[in-house]
């Protein structure tokens, strides 16, 4: 970039329309966000996406897994994120996954037989199965349409609409500038939802926010994701139990022929695999870092076919490139700094938060990826008004927001800013002054569990209190003897060989 600058003039902008609750970003997040505001009640809701489809990573970059929506033998994560599933079991070879009614199970037999798929059998012993599903994404996109078809009167979707400039009077927002074919406009708002994960509005609120600033975590890596079809992942399964040390050899030999971390991954099929990778240090607000991955994973991508060809042809004999993400893998760029950050001792001392809109199993080994709270304040900006950040660029510091990142929390709290923002507008009020019992009410109607809630079953906070809230772990144990401790340094000696030894 030069130092060079343009000043540009300052023009009139045709205002495209008015509403009650805009979100930006039609992910995860920002689809929840918008579905939970119309059934809480809001009538005049605008989704705006800057591509043609819903589910940003998760439909567009083929991040088609999601982990740990049980503990023990209660569903946690419900809500929309259980909805999408049981919306898409009707449909042949769309999901995969422990049922519901199987979670918890300790049965031998079901864990061999679950135990080829990645995430749904427990790290801890006594091994039992986990809620973790795989789906097909494109069904998918087809049916986070339907639900917003469902809520036509009340939600207008714009596709192919970026935007690019929060409307400000003071420290309040009013609406968004965006960008498309036909031009620049402008959209007022009573409140907005910035869901675009990249804090693309945010950023320039005046709200507090950090970059990826420790690059060696997870969420500093970007990704490409491709899938191959042809294979039989059962005999690849089966190939890597009789053959270790190949198989740990096939791990570190695709890292090499690619330059950069892959895994082949499960799918919804068994013929079909996706290549999961981890460009590091890589920011993915940047053009430069996305340009590089988007080039760099193309261009590998026929060798580490061959070569998984070469290695073990009994499972990948056939094998072909089946197809290519339409998007970039994004894992994280800026995060909000708002009302409560979220950190460590999160996990490692089961905090509890009277404004909690979540309450979610996690993949934090630290307290044996048991329910966590996350509280309102943590998609809650300081300084600005009207605005919630839900989404993978919520509150969180660089070393927890690797285990809040997933998309159970992005809906998690999706679902919630849509509650809130409805509530708020319905009542007159502001979102940082929202009826937050309202909103929590809201919420278990939802179907979203939320502990000390009268109307959520009791079991929920039985389980977690017979199961000490999984802080019987080692990283537990030490990381409250010494609370002030719990830093980075603490994450890289007891934390992080947790994952590597699995
Ligand atoms: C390669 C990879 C593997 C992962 N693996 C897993 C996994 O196995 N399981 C799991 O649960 N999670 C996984 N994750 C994390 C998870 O997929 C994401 O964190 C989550 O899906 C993010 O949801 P979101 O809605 O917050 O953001 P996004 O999915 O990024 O959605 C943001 C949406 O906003 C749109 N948008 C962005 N900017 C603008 C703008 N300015 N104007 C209009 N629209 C805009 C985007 O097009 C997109 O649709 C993975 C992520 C990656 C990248």
């Amino acid at each position: 970039m030069t130092n060079k600058v343009y000043v540009e003039a300052a023009s009139t902008l045709p205002v495209y329309d008015e509403c009650d609750i805009l979100v930006v970003g039609g992910g995860s997040a920002g689809h929840s966000a918008a579905i939970a505001a119309a059934r809480a009640g809001a009538k005049n809701i605008i989704l705006m996406e800057r591509y043609g489809y819903m589910g940003g990573d998760v439909t567009g970059g083929y991040v088609i897994m999601v982990p740990k929506l049980s503990w023990y033998d209660k569903s946690f994560v419900r809500g929309l994120q259980e909805e999408w599933f049981t919306r898409l079991e009707s449909i042949p070879d769309a999901v995969l996954g422990p049922r519901l009614d199987q979670i918890g199970a300790t049965d031998p037999a079901l864990i061999n037989a679950w135990s080829a798929i990645h995430g749904c059998v427990s790290e801890s012993a006594p091994h039992r199965l986990v809620r973790a599903v795989y789906f097909e994404p494109n069904q998918l996109k087809i049916e986070m349409d339907k639900m917003l078809l469902e809520e036509k009167d009340r939600i207008r979707v714009l596709y192919h609409s970026w935007g690019t400039k929060p409307i400000m009077e003071g420290n309040e927002v009013k609406g968004v500038i965006f960008e498309s074919k036909e031009g620049r406009q402008a959209i007022f708002a009573k409140v907005v939802i910035d869901a675009t994960g990249d804090g693309d509005i945010f950023r320039q609120t005046g709200a507090p926010f950090q970059t990826v600033a420790d690059s060696n975590t997870r969420s500093s890596t970007t990704a490409l994701v491709w899938r191959i079809g042809g294979i039989n992942w059962d005999l690849f399964t089966e190939w890597k139990k009789t053959n270790p040390e190949a198989s740990a050899a096939l791990h570190k030999g695709i890292a090499e022929i690619a330059g950069f971390r892959c895994a082949p991954i499960a799918s919804n099929r068994n013929d079909i695999c996706w290549i999961n990778n981890w460009h590091a240090d890589k920011d993915c607000s940047k053009i430069e870092d996305l340009t590089q991955t988007e080039i760099k994973t193309r261009a590998t991508m026929r060798d580490v076919l061959e070569y998984l060809r070469e290695v073990c042809p009994v499972a990948f004999r056939n094998a072909y490139l089946y197809d290519i993400a339409p998007q970039l893998g994004a894992r994280c760029s800026r995060r909000l700094q708002g009302e409560y950050v979220m950190t460590m001792k999160d996990f490692a001392f089961a905090p509890k938060f009277d404004d909690v809109i979540a309450w979610h199993s996690t993949i934090c080994l630290i307290n044996d990826c048991a329910p966590v709270e996350i509280p309102y304040r943590a998609i809650l900006p300081k300084n600005v008004e009207n605005l919630l950040c839900p989404g993978r660029h919520f509150s969180a510091d660089d070393i927890a927001i690797d285990w809040l990142t997933l998309i159970p929390q992005c809906i998690g709290t999706g679902q919630a800013a849509g509650v809130a923002a409805a509530v708020a507008v319905m009542d007159g009020s502001r979102v940082r002054n929202v009826n937050i019992k309202k909103v929590q009410d809201i919420l278990v109607e939802q179907d979203v569990p939320l502990p000390r809630n009268e109307k959520t079953d009791p079991s929920y906070l039985q389980c977690c209190e017979e199961h000490e809230y999984g802080l019987y772990t080692d990283a537990a144990k030490k990381a409250r003897a010494n609370p002030d401790g719990l830093d980075a340094n603490f994450y890289y000696e007891n934390v992080l060989p947790l994952y590597i030894k699995k």
